[in-house]
């Protein structure tokens, strides 16, 4: 069961004494952020806005919608980072799932014995922090070494996004596999391409553990393969997201000159929302860069060709005739 830090809410509320508040999380944690709202308005007496729209991570924190609204405080929730506070109204606020890795973790600490692995290291998403320390003991009690990669910029120890991977890559030759508590493909796929080593992913609610590096091999040649798709394109839009913790203008202007210098048309595309529909209204354009979230070209269908940073990287490698290696394998996907 999630839980949301009413606790810390509640504190800073009787603290700041606002008028009004906002709260905003990833859509599965919608419901309990209504009842969340609810219980703010019952023992305060004030208004507390849900903002419904997406909210993919700490870099989407929607601090427009909540300076439109006029509120005072903005809780962003179920993103778990480094950091407490961003400027004077954001306030992040942990959510945590309860689910025990007990049963599963023995199961693969048993499994893992057939493939010889000495040394593992353990990695998580914000809302499995807290169990790492218990999956931990566990593995050591079947013997393995067990090593937990620290923390940088918003990343706790032992913590990804799914863009960022820094736990993980640091430790890459002191370790023989990764193992990532959480049901989250999104996550331990990417963290089999950034480091290709082996990669498990355990499911707390099956039960069951699973080896991830099949997938994210196709994954990872679909990344490839777009990148040699759009060696054709004359026409490109870089899309320069609206998102806060996604802008990156500088990187998109920088995009920009270096395809003029080869020879390529450029249009330059702001979006707040990157979708398909949104892609295909854009005529003329034989290939689309985005600068905002690696993810959305990863993950994502488009009818058109749509690429990430590192593939833009690789792209114009290539246009310079350049080689291009194993592009994805760097710890930080922007
Ligand atoms: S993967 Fe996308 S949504 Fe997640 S932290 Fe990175 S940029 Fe933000």
């Amino acid at each position: 069961m999630m839980l949301i830090d009413e606790k810390k809410i509640f504190d800073v509320i009787n603290k700041r004494k606002p008028r009004s508040v906002a709260l905003n999380g990833p859509e599965g944690l919608l419901p309990k952020i209504q009842d969340t709202a609810t219980n703010i308005t019952n023992v305060f007496g004030i208004s507390a806005y849900i903002i419904g729209d997406t909210c993919w991570g700490s870099c989407d924190l929607n601090t427009h919608a909540a300076d439109m609204l006029g509120v005072e405080v903005l809780f962003n929730i179920g993103h778990t980072i480094a950091m407490e506070t961003f400027g004077k109204k954001v306030v992040m606020i942990n959510a945590y799932d309860d689910v025990s890795f007990d049963a599963v973790a023995r199961k693969c600490a048993v499994g893992l014995k057939d493939m010889k692995y000495k040394s593992i290291s353990l990695l998580t998403d914000s809302q499995h922090l807290l169990q790492i320390a218990s999956v931990k003991k566990i593995f050591e009690e079947y013997n393995y070494n067990i090593i937990i990669g620290r923390g940088k910029g918003q990343l706790n120890d032992a913590q990804v996004f799914g863009c960022e991977f820094y736990p993980a890559f640091e430790m890459q030759k002191q370790v023989d596999a990764y193992v990532f508590l959480g049901q989250s493909m999104f996550h331990s796929a990417s963290i089999a391409i950034s480091t290709e080593k082996p990669t498990y992913m355990l499911d707390p609610y099956f039960e069951e553990y699973s080896e991830v590096n099949e997938f994210a091999k196709r994954l990872q040649k679909k990344t490839i393969l777009s990148v040699y798709k759009a060696l054709d394109a004359e026409r490109i839009g870089i899309i320069i997201g609206l998102k806060e913790g996604q802008f990156a203008q500088v990187r998109a202007l920088e995009f920009k000159k270096l395809f003029e210098q080869l020879g390529k048309k450029v249009q330059l595309i702001a979006l707040t929302e990157i979708t398909d529909d949104r892609l295909n209204i854009f005529k003329g354009i034989d290939a689309f860069i985005q600068v905002a979230c690696p993810r959305i070209a990863l993950d994502n269908q488009f009818k058109k060709l749509v690429l990430s940073v590192p593939q833009t990287l690789a792209l114009i490698k290539l246009l310079k005739k350049e080689p291009i290696d194993s592009f994805m394998k760097v710890q930080h996907w922007l």
